[in-house]
Parts: structure tokens; C-alpha cells; sequence
């Protein structure tokens, strides 16, 4: 009792002195600088007149047949009508001055609202808003729809307010505002409003640059639903209608609707994409799809059937609410199947749904009205907007970690794939070079050993072709080597005139066949030795002087080598290799070295040939960094001029190596042993060594025979294969290394002899402590220089111990 007491005698008259009071049906004010606005709400009154647009004249006359309600709270939600109704209220000015105030009623996107004020003599003044007028029309510059009135002091005015629909929900916000409380609440909105939209801004650009970055088809569609979410509250919030459409017309009033339906679609498909739906539930997968044919069906109504426009609303939100649902379906069966997304996404699709529960309640005026109920949505879209940008971001790290690991995948297969080639290669080289080690070796042999003149040309036709097979392998390794980049020199000490001799002969041979001219002209002396691949020299050289007599038909060819002694102890070589034939018209010219290119293989089908020699003699003459220059005229002829610089070797080198003398190959006495698998090639090997003087020789079929026959008699060299069955020559020799085979043995010199022509074999034959490597087919000068050396080296090694 005490409490009602104090209430009825103390907080009214308070109430009554500082505020202002409304009494049912009357709002009373008495002052225009207040900070907050005011509702009236409960001075008003309302009621729905149907599809009539009334004039205030026929309204005033009728208004008493209509049944009026009170309104239910401070921004009351009519729902989506196509009626037109009329809202009245007293407001009654208390004070000795006039006020100046402004009126907030409907939302910014309200079709019409007509406002009429009546004074106590019954004057009839009138003001008109609404997105069906031009902006400029407003009665205030405004986004939403607010209108100035003027109080005179003392005077109670009675308010009409009609609102037109044509379909989309009506909202009732009825506040009064002073002129500082417009200012300071529109204040407040930028700064959120600022937030919100810079946010999407934001979001939307850097996903956008994401897709085309990755072009990942979900960054492209969260772009389209973070713009269609901006250009919906955009339209909402009347900024549309204002910066956009300032003169109204069917763009304006359709840009809600079409925003709607927009981010209904871009999210559905979004979340659709992003969580795979398909890969977990064939059944929602359609469910969406429907949804997105219902919502392309509804823009298709939009923009093109004019009469439907009432049912366009409920229907954006119906799809919307369907949207929320099938989400929230999504995400249960996900976790179910556990295909949940990550924990951002959820918290993203959290805040979706917070946002616009609030939303909905609130428009049904379920829970109070605030600043921040008002604007749920908003601040539920860009914590959403937020956490699903980190799901994203979240994304591309995913995406970027899986491209590593395939990268890694890639980098290893082309590693094995690499590996598996280099396998392929060497055991190619291995098998073909074996049986031509037979067939060169033989013949030779046989060559030697004959008389008869038809034999010996014969076996000349033999090793002619066995060489050339031979060096088309060897072009196919070199090739492979190229691309890998592992082509490798070797600095040798070598005969330089030998081995122009012999590309001479080679040559001469090859024009005789074809009624050529070979001419062969030296404009220095050559020095005797120089430091050098003779194997690669010889290739270099060979390979042009070859494609000379190929290309040519009639005519010459001719090679001339000039050579030139620098005070730095090399020696410059010039050699030109000049023919008469077919000639290389410039656009073949301009790419002559590159492999297998389509006029090469038009010539091939002419002349035979790999097509592989010149890009092979460019890559060697490079790693001599020297140069090689072809011009060429078709019909006329080509010259190849290549420059070449190689040390020369110094008086001590010179003597490293003895020479063969007078064809005769001597070893004084040395006992060799040849560790060897295969009887053809021990057969090559037997009828080499057995013609030179004072060599003997043993035979152990692989390593382990090779470390009993050491154990059992004296050997002076190994000549060592390397694959054979039981131990390989690389076991051997690093068994041998090891002292397995006696103390004595550990330094006995060591040559690979092997069908292997990979740099890897020749590396690994060094790392396990052999002295040299040379490859079969055996060349038995070859063998006897390489044996000499051995021998040298092994001399020098002693007398240093010594
Ligand atoms: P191939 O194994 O086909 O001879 P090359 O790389 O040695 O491969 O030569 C490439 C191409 O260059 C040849 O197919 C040929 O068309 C052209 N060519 C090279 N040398 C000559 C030359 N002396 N005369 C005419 N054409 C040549």
C-alpha cells in the first residue's frame, strides 16, 4: 500500500514535470531538445481501410465507422499487406513555445506515407513520402521516412497518417525525434552501419580477388552472396533508393526482392558447394537444387510478371526460412556423417541463424525493440560475414597445404620416374652394347688374323655398321644426358693428329661409296697432345663431318682444321667442315638445333638419321664453352665452323703415358686378370690380349672367383666388369680395397670394363676406388693406353711412398 502510495505521490508528478505524458489518444510534449526519441505508440491508434485510398476529407467523415485498434508496441509489424491503413494520435504541444520536431513513421522502403495535421480551427496541413516519389521530394533529406512538423505553443493537433503497400511488410516505428536526437541516433547508425558495410566491402574484394587467384567456384559465389547481402540492406536501409534510384521507378522498388532472392541463391549454392553436400547426402543435394530452381523461377517473376508483385515477399522469405532450415539440416547430417566443417564455419552459420531469429521475432514484436534488436541482422550478418571469411581463409591454407603435398607427390614421382628412366638406359646400354662388344670385338680379331682380301672387307662392312649402331646408342644416352643436364668432360691427355687420322679414314671410306670429294687441309701443325675428351672431340667432329656426307649428293666435302698456340698453354682450334649439298633453307636453319623437329623428320625419311646429332655436338661444344656456327644456302652447300680451346699438356704429362710403338702392344711380362660373366665377352677380351707381347692373363667369372684366383697367384691388374652374378665388380673392388683378397692387392690397379655408359656407373666406379673405366665394345688401343696409365700412375703412387 505504502509502495503505490509513494508511486501515485512522489515518481508521477516527477514524471509529470521533467517528461511528457501521454494520456490515451493524446501525446502531450512540451520541449524540442531531448536526446532520445520518443514512441508514441500507445497515444495511436489504427485501422485497416482495405484496397481504399482515401482523401483526408472522406477519411475525416468515416472515420468514426471504422473499428480503430491500439497499437501493440514501438515498432509494430503489420506483416505483408497490400491494405492501406490509417493510424491516428493527439499530440499536444504543453509548453508557452512552439516546437519544432520530426515525425519517424514506417520503414525507409515504405511505397507511400501521407501525413496530415489538423490544428484545434480545424486547418488541414499535409505531407507526403514514400519510394514510389522522386527522392528530392522528401519532405525531409532523409533516408528513412521522417517529417518535419511544427507545434505552436499551447495547441493540441490530431495526427492521420495514411501507408500504402503494394505487397511487402509494413513496420510502425512512430517516435518523435528533436532535432538533436536525429543527429545523435543517425550518428549512431554510421558508425554501425559504416562497420557493417565496410566489412562487406572488405569480405566481398578479397574473396572476389581469391577466385581468380585460385579459381575456386566457392570464392566466387560467397562474393555474389556478400554483395547481394550488401545491396539488400543497402535497399532496407533506403541507401539504394537514395544514392541508387533517386527517381524511383521499378528498380527501386524491386531491389529488395531481387537482393533477396540473390543472396538466397548465392548462400544456398555457397554452402552447398563449400560443404560438399553431394559427397554426403544425394537427397539434400537435391533438396537444394530445387530450392535454387524455386528461387530462379521467383526472379524470373520478378523481372518479368508485373501482376504477381504481393506474393513476390512472402515468398523471398518463405525460400529464406526453407534456406535456414535446409542449412540447419546440412550441418546435422554432416556431423552425423562426419563431414562437419570447420569450427569457423559453424560459428559462422551460428551467427546466420542468431541474426536472423532476432530479426524475425522481432519483427512479430516478440522481444523489445532496440537499437540492437533492430539491427540483429546486421550485426548477426557481419559476425557471419566475419567467421565465414576465416572458414575461408581457413580454406586456402587447406588448399595451399594439399597443393604442397601434391607438389611433394609430383616431385617424388618424377624422382622415381627419373630414376626408373636412368635404370631403363643404362640396361638398354648394357644389353645392346654386350652383344656389339662380340660382334666389333670379333671381326676385329678375325680382321687380324686373315688373309683372305673379301673376308677382310667384309668384316670392315661389319664393324662399319657396329660402330654406327654403336654411336646411334651412344646418341640416345648423350641425348638423355643433355636434358638431365649430367653430360660430363673428361681431361685426358690425347693424340690429336691420331684422332683426326682417324676421323679422316672414317670419312674417306664414307665418300667413296658415293662418289665424292674428300679434302682434308691443316693450315698449323697441330700441337701432338692436348688435354681433352677424346671420346667427345671425336663426336663433336664426327657428327657434322658425317651429316656433310649425308647431305650431300655431288660434290665435296671438306675438312680443314687450323689451330692456333696461346702464350697460356692451350691452343685455339678452328675446324670447318664445308659441303656441296642439299644446303638448309633458314627457317630449318633458325631451329637446327633442337631435336626432332618436323622438317628433320621429313629428312629422315630421306637421308635416315636420329635427328639428335646437332643439338648433341651444340651441347658438348658449349661445355667446351666454345662456339659453332652453321650458314648454309639450299642447293648450295653448308660450312660448320666450330672454335674450340683445350690446354695443352706440359713436358712432365706428356711422358705420362707410353705410346704405342710400331703397332706393337707389350706389357714386359704383367699377368692380368679379367673378371668377367659373359663368355662372348670374354672371348673379345681372350682374343685382344692374347696377341700382345709378354701378357698373360687369367679369367674369374665373377667377384667372389675374382678374390680366390687373387688369393691363390700373382696379378698385376684387374680388368673388372661390373654386373655379374654372385658378387658384382663393385663388391669386388671394394672387397679388394679392403684388404679381402690379401694386403697386397689392396693398391693393385683396377679397370671397369663395362657396357654401362651412364655418368652415374662412372661415378659410382670411382667412389668405390677403381682406377679407371672404359666401355665395351672394347677398343684394344684403348685398353693398352688405359693399362699403361694404370701402370704409370700405380709407379708414380710407389716412388712417392717411397
Ligand atoms: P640427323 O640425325 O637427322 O642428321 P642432326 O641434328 O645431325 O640430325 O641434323 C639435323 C638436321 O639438320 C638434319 O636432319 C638436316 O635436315 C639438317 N642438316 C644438318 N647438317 C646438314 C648439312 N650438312 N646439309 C644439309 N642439311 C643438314
Amino acid at each position: 500500500m505504502k509502495k503505490l502510495q509513494l508511486i501515485y505521490g512522489f515518481i508521477l508528478p516527477i514524471y509529470f514535470l521533467f517528461g511528457n505524458l501521454e494520456i490515451k489518444g493524446q501525446f502531450l510534449i512540451d520541449q524540442d531538445s531531448f536526446l532520445s526519441p520518443k514512441t508514441i505508440y500507445q497515444s495511436a491508434e489504427i485501422t485497416n481501410v482495405g484496397a481504399a485510398i482515401l482523401k483526408i476529407e472522406d477519411f475525416l467523415e468515416k472515420q468514426d465507422t471504422f473499428d480503430f485498434e491500439a497499437i501493440a508496441g514501438s515498432n509494430t509489424n503489420l506483416g505483408f499487406t497490400k491494405d492501406n491503413y490509417w493510424l491516428r494520435f493527439k499530440l499536444a504541444n504543453t509548453s508557452d513555445k512552439p516546437l519544432s520536431l520530426f515525425f519517424e513513421t514506417g520503414r525507409p522502403i515504405t511505397d507511400i506515407i501521407e501525413l496530415y495535421q489538423v490544428n484545434e480551427a480545424g486547418t488541414i496541413t499535409s505531407q507526403i513520402t514514400g519510394d514510389l516519389l522522386p527522392f528530392s521530394d522528401k519532405p525531409l533529406s532523409h533516408r528513412k521516412m521522417i517529417f518535419p512538423i511544427e507545434l505552436e505553443a499551447n495547441q493540441t493537433y490530431d495526427f492521420y497518417v495514411q501507408y500504402q503497400s503494394d505487397g511487402e511488410v509494413i513496420n510502425l516505428p512512430l517516435d518523435l525525434h528533436s532535432a538533436n536526437s536525429l543527429i545523435l541516433s543517425s550518428y549512431k547508425e554510421q558508425l554501425v552501419f559504416g562497420l557493417f558495410y565496410g566489412i562487406l566491402l572488405l569480405a566481398g574484394t578479397i574473396y572476389l580477388f581469391f577466385y581468380f587467384g585460385i579459381k575456386e567456384k566457392s570464392f566466387l559465389l560467397y562474393f555474389i552472396y556478400v554483395l547481394s547481402i550488401a545491396l539488400l540492406h543497402l535497399s532496407l536501409d533506403g541507401y539504394f533508393f537514395q544514392y541508387f534510384t533517386p527517381d524511383a521507378g521499378w528498380l527501386s522498388r524491386q531491389a529488395v526482392l531481387i537482393a533477396a532472392a540473390f543472396s538466397t541463391l548465392a548462400f544456398g549454392r555457397y554452402v552447398q558447394i563449400y560443404m560438399k553436400v553431394k559427397s554426403f547426402s544425394p537427397l539434400l543435394e537435391k533438396a537444394y537444387n530445387s530450392l535454387h530452381i524455386c528461387v530462379l523461377t521467383l526472379v524470373g517473376a520478378i523481372f518479368f510478371i508485373r501482376a504477381g508483385q504481393e506474393f513476390y515477399y512472402p515468398f523471398v522469405n518463405l525460400f529464406g526460412i526453407l534456406l535456414l532450415f535446409l542449412i540447419i539440416g546440412t550441418l546435422v547430417t554432416s556431423i552425423r556423417k562426419q563431414a562437419a566443417p570447420d569450427i569457423f564455419f559453424r560459428i559462422g552459420l551460428f551467427f546466420f541463424f542468431a541474426g536472423f531469429l532476432v530479426f524475425i521475432l522481432n519483427n512479430f514484436s516478440v522481444i523489445p525493440n532496440s537499437f540492437l534488436t533492430e539491427n540483429a541482422s546486421k550485426f548477426g550478418t557481419g559476425l557471419e560475414i566475419i567467421f565465414l571469411s576465416l572458414s575461408m581463409a581457413n580454406r586456402i591454407r587447406i588448399l595451399k597445404s594439399e597443393k604442397e603435398k601434391m607438389q611433394e607427390i609430383a616431385l617424388q614421382r618424377s624422382q622415381e620416374s627419373n630414376e626408373i628412366k636412368s635404370f631403363f638406359l643404362s640396361n638398354i646400354s648394357h644389353e645392346l652394347r654386350t652383344p656389339l662388344n662380340a660382334v666389333i670385338g670379333l671381326s676385329k680379331s678375325i680382321q687380324d688374323s686373315t688373309e683372305d682380301q673379301k673376308i677382310k672387307s667384309d668384316l670392315e662392312v661389319i664393324q662399319y655398321s657396329s660402330l654406327g649402331l654403336l654411336s646411334a646408342i651412344d646418341d640416345i644416352l648423350d641425348y638423355s644426358k643433355i636434358e638431365k643436364k649430367e653430360l660430363k668432360l673428361e681431361e685426358r691427355q690425347l693424340e690429336i693428329s691420331k684422332v683426326i687420322q682417324e676421323l679422316r679414314t672414317i670419312t674417306e671410306n664414307q665418300v667413296k661409296n658415293k662418289n665424292l670429294k674428300f679434302i682434308y687441309e691443316e693450315i698449323n701443325q697441330l700441337p701432338k697432345y692436348i688435354l681433352g675428351d677424346k671420346a667427345r672431340i671425336r663426336q663433336i667432329i664426327l657428327n657434322v663431318l658425317n651429316n656433310a656426307v649425308k647431305f650431300t649428293q655431288d660434290g665435296e666435302v671438306k675438312l680443314s682444321i687450323n689451330s692456333i698456340m696461346k702464350n697460356d698453354n692451350t691452343v685455339d682450334l678452328s675446324i670447318t667442315i664445308q659441303d656441296t649439298g642439299v644446303g638448309i633453307d633458314q627457317a630449318k636453319l633458325n631451329r637446327i638445333y633442337e631435336s626432332f623437329i618436323q622438317e628433320q623428320i621429313d629428312d629422315k625419311r630421306k637421308f635416315g638419321g636420329f635427328g639428335l646429332g646437332l643439338c648433341i655436338v651444340k651441347a658438348l661444344v658449349e661445355l667446351y664453352q666454345g662456339k659453332i656456327d652453321i650458314s648454309s644456302e639450299q642447293g648450295k652447300g653448308t660450312k660448320v665452323q666450330i672454335h674450340l680451346n683445350f690446354k695443352v699438356p706440359t713436358r712432365e704429362q706428356k711422358l705420362s703415358v707410353s705410346p704405342i710403338v710400331n703397332g706393337v702392344y707389350d706389357l714386359e711380362g704383367k699377368h692380368i686378370l679379367i673378371v668377367e660373366d659373359n663368355p662372348v665377352n670374354q672371348m673379345v677380351m681372350k682374343s685382344i690380349l692374347r696377341k700382345w707381347k709378354n701378357t698373360s692373363f687369367d679369367i674369374a667369372n665373377h667377384g667372389l672367383e675374382a678374390l680366390d684366383k687373387l688369393k691363390a697367384s700373382h696379378f698385376d691388374l684387374i680388368l673388372m666388369d661390373l654386373q655379374m652374378p654372385e658378387m658384382d665388380g663393385y663388391e669386388a673392388t671394394e672387397a679388394i680395397r679392403k684388404g679381402e683378397a690379401g694386403s697386397k692387392y689392396q693398391n693393385i690397379p683396377i679397370i671397369a670394363v663395362t657396357a654401362d655408359a651412364t655418368d652415374k656407373a662412372k661415378s659410382k666406379v670411382k667412389a668405390v676406388g677403381m682406377d679407371d673405366y672404359m666401355t665395351k665394345p672394347v677398343d684394344k688401343d684403348e685398353l693398352y693406353t688405359k693399362i699403361q696409365h694404370a701402370f704409370y700412375l700405380a709407379k708414380v703412387d710407389l716412388s712417392g711412398v717411397l
